[in-house]
């Protein structure tokens, strides 16, 4: 059973693993200071650095004794420049810089692009953004595989950092081959979640979902104007949803994001799928203990929309401070909960209920707990949709999902207040609803008298039939 910390936060924390974070003793500190899943970005990592990762995070998981849920991050159509020397990587306003198409080490004069088919994309006049948008250029000339470009922006040019073209037209598929091997990795090593970056249509998810065999669930990242497009259908088909600010500051213009982020938690809420703010949330942790007000506010405002999950990037995988980090995230979340305008907040925000069976067992067993002042909402869930279903109705209660299945533990380990339990399969309902009524008084998450409200769906084994509701009283 998780420790009462985790239980009394909502929204759940997901931190990036890197450099600053690569042993499974700082994996298992960074899960006790409250991270409740990882990501593994293959922007930065080989095939062995992931698997040596996935082995990691699930030694930890049983030093801790807690489901802890993994998220691969594809790379997807991502176009990065290649490596860049550490002494000559300062690009000043006005140099000339190219882009070409040799495999040596940049500096700041040069750098290696490896898609080639950018260089049959991009036009004279066309925009190159590098590292978030840091670094502008601007295109003078394209010949034989080497852009000419003018800094218009300049700053320390660093290896392996994205590039953005939001003026040209980048026709490449949504996965690349290396993407096939890392999903490849993450079937065979049973990971919880793949995320595909510069999602630009529903046929995208599609394909990665054809290709995982429908094994993992698939989280979209919403980092191009055109996923906008397609926010309701890229909802519908995906399990999760990534707001990746990062790219998509880059890709839009900036002040619009902030509009943006709302619009897709609430799409996503009113679907019922989880929804992950990421990127910079507290950034000048990387480097400083304490972080910026505008940062606490940030992610406040994201905990305040109802986000399922708040991400850390550099914060956890490359800064000074990953634990520290992931302390800060846990209180400013914890606190925001317990604001007193954060239950009305979150309920103002989502308008709609989808018209099914499960939503409305939801629904009831939210409305149910309330009267009957019940401590708790227990989920009998195969697939996990039960306890991603209440936890879509964001109840005050805890949400107490009980599984055989440790893959769906970990799954629902982003989901917001969603706390989950292994426990084997009793005979029958009965006899579950018994032994639950012992571990919910043991662990102390409810007491003698207290009424509990139970949701499952019956067949056990069938995906998406939340069908029955029931009360229980704790003796
Ligand atoms: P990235 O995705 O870190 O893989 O680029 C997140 C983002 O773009 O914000
Ligand atoms: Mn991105």
């Amino acid at each position: 059973m998780n420790s009462k910390k985790f239980i009394e936060r909502k929204t759940k924390i997901l931190a990036t693993l890197g450099p600053s974070s690569n042993t499974i003793k700082k994996i298992v500190e960074l899960s006790k200071a409250g991270s409740n899943a990882f990501r593994l970005n293959c922007s930065h990592l080989n095939e062995i650095e992931l698997q040596e990762y996935i082995k990691k995070i699930r030694r930890a998981e049983n030093i801790l004794n807690k489901p802890i849920g993994i998220l691969v991050d594809l790379q997807g159509p991502k176009i990065r420049i290649g490596n860049v020397s550490k002494d000559q990587n300062i690009l000043k306003k006005g140099d000339i810089f190219i882009l070409d198409n040799l495999k040596e080490i940049g500096n700041n004069k040069r750098v290696y692009l490896s898609n080639k088919k950018i260089f049959n994309s991009v036009k004279k006049g066309h925009l190159i953004l590098i590292d978030d948008g840091n670094i502008h250029l601007r295109i003078t000339s394209v010949k034989n595989n080497i852009i000419r470009t003018k800094v218009l922006q300049g700053g320390v040019i660093k290896s392996n950092k994205g590039l953005n073209l939001p003026n040209s037209n980048l026709k490449t598929s949504a996965l690349s081959t290396s993407d096939k091997k890392y999903v490849k990795i993450s079937a065979d090593l049973g990971v919880d979640w793949i995320a595909l970056s510069f999602v630009q249509k529903p046929s995208d998810i599609k394909e990665l979902k054809r290709i995982c065999n429908n094994k993992i669930s698939i989280m979209a990242k919403i980092e191009k104007p055109t996923a906008l497009k397609y926010i309701n259908e890229i909802c519908e088909i995906a399990d999760g949803i990534m707001i990746a600010r990062g790219d998509l500051g880059v890709e839009l213009p900036i002040e619009t994001v902030p509009g943006w982020q709302k619009t897709i938690i609430r799409t996503s809420r009113i679907k019922g799928k989880p929804v992950v703010v990421s990127t910079q949330m507290l950034d000048s942790m990387t480097s400083s203990l304490t972080p910026t007000r505008a940062e606490v506010s940030d992610v406040a405002n994201a905990v305040f929309e109802g986000a399922d999950a708040i991400m850390l990037s550099a914060e956890s995988a490359s800064g000074n401070y990953p634990v520290e980090a992931v302390k800060m995230m846990h209180k400013i979340a914890f606190s925001t909960e317990n604001e007193r305008n954060y239950n009305t907040i979150l309920a103002n925000q989502i308008e709609e209920t989808p018209n099914t069976t499960p939503d409305a067992i939801a629904t009831a067993a939210k409305t149910l707990a309330n009267e009957l002042t019940s401590p708790i909402i227990v989920c009998y869930t195969e697939s996990g949709s039960t306890g991603i279903k209440v936890s879509r109705v964001r109840p005050s209660q805890i949400i107490l999902t009980i599984t055989p299945i440790i893959k769906t533990a970990r799954k629902l380990s982003i989901a917001w207040g969603v706390l989950c339990l292994l426990q084997k399969d009793e005979k029958n309902l009965e006899e579950m609803i018994n032994s639950t009524k012992d571990t919910v008084k043991k662990s102390g998450l409810a007491y003698s008298g207290d009424k509990v409200v139970i949701t499952a769906g019956l067949p056990l084994k069938v995906e998406g039939t939340t069908n029955l509701i029931r009360v229980t009283t704790v003796k």
